[in-house]
């Protein structure tokens, strides 16, 4: 749907476009489930952001804990039932303010951040929402535990930090058809008794609803391109 809808600049009127596409989708695959839509707002400023939220979206995903920093305080005084979701990569040396403004941490992928995790949660008394980045392609450059070390690590989060993970998140290689890497993410999270799964980005999130995703991570498709860094 992307192709040949492109986003228009009026939120409201993308979200329902992707909506309907996430309907069809899983009707065509005799599915029927919620499909929670993240709003992906990382470089989008603040005037497309509350225009979201006026729309009513109130699920949005950031990659950056600085960026996310400087955008989102406000905006959730004035809007309480915002939920921020950690999308991006996670230093150790943020976790602490991770932790203090996240709802939703999709990217814990190292025994190091899930023990600054740990530290943070019982420091703060607050505790977001976990889940582990799996590398589905295991790709050097990318984040992720790799999928045949997940149920190892996934564990040892349960076990040794007492980290309550609710869920998976991957990243598709970008040259390759996302839907074996969906499938294999969809296995991983049952076998472990997971039952949230983020996968499915502004042109896959149909695929990935199809295969069973809880949560679509869409940016472009909502908010059109992106402002250069
Ligand atoms: C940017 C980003 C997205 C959204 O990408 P689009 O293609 O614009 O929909 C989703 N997930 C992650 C992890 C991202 O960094």
């Amino acid at each position: 749907m992307t192709a040949d809808h492109p986003p228009s600049a009026d939120f409201k009127a993308n979200l329902a476009a992707v909506r309907a596409a996430l309907e069809a989708a899983l009707k065509e695959a005799g599915r029927v489930r919620a499909v929670e839509i993240v709003a992906v707002s990382k470089t989008q400023g603040p005037e497309k952001i509350r225009a979201a939220l006026i729309a009513g979206h109130r699920v949005f995903g950031e990659n950056r804990v600085q960026e996310a920093k400087s955008k989102w305080p406000a905006l959730k005084a004035e809007f309480p039932d915002i939920e921020l979701r950690l999308i991006g990569p996670l230093q150790s040396n943020k976790a602490a303010e991770a932790v203090a403004l996240f709802d939703v941490i999709e990217t814990v992928d190292r025994l190091k951040i899930a023990r600054a995790l740990a530290d943070e949660i019982a420091r703060q008394a607050r505790a977001p929402r976990l889940l582990v980045e799996v590398n589905t392609g295991a790709e050097p450059q990318k984040a992720g535990v790799h999928p045949e070390d997940a149920d190892a690590f996934i564990r040892q989060c349960r076990d040794e930090y007492g980290l309550a993970i609710e869920g998976l998140m991957c990243i598709p290689p970008a040259d390759e058809p996302p839907g074996p890497h969906f499938a294999l993410l969809a296995k991983i999270a049952a076998r472990n008794a997971l039952s949230v799964l983020s996968m499915g980005m502004s042109a896959d999130y149909a695929v990935a609803a199809q295969l069973g995703a809880t949560h679509v991570r869409i940016g472009t498709a909502l908010f059109g391109p992106r402002n250069p860094a």
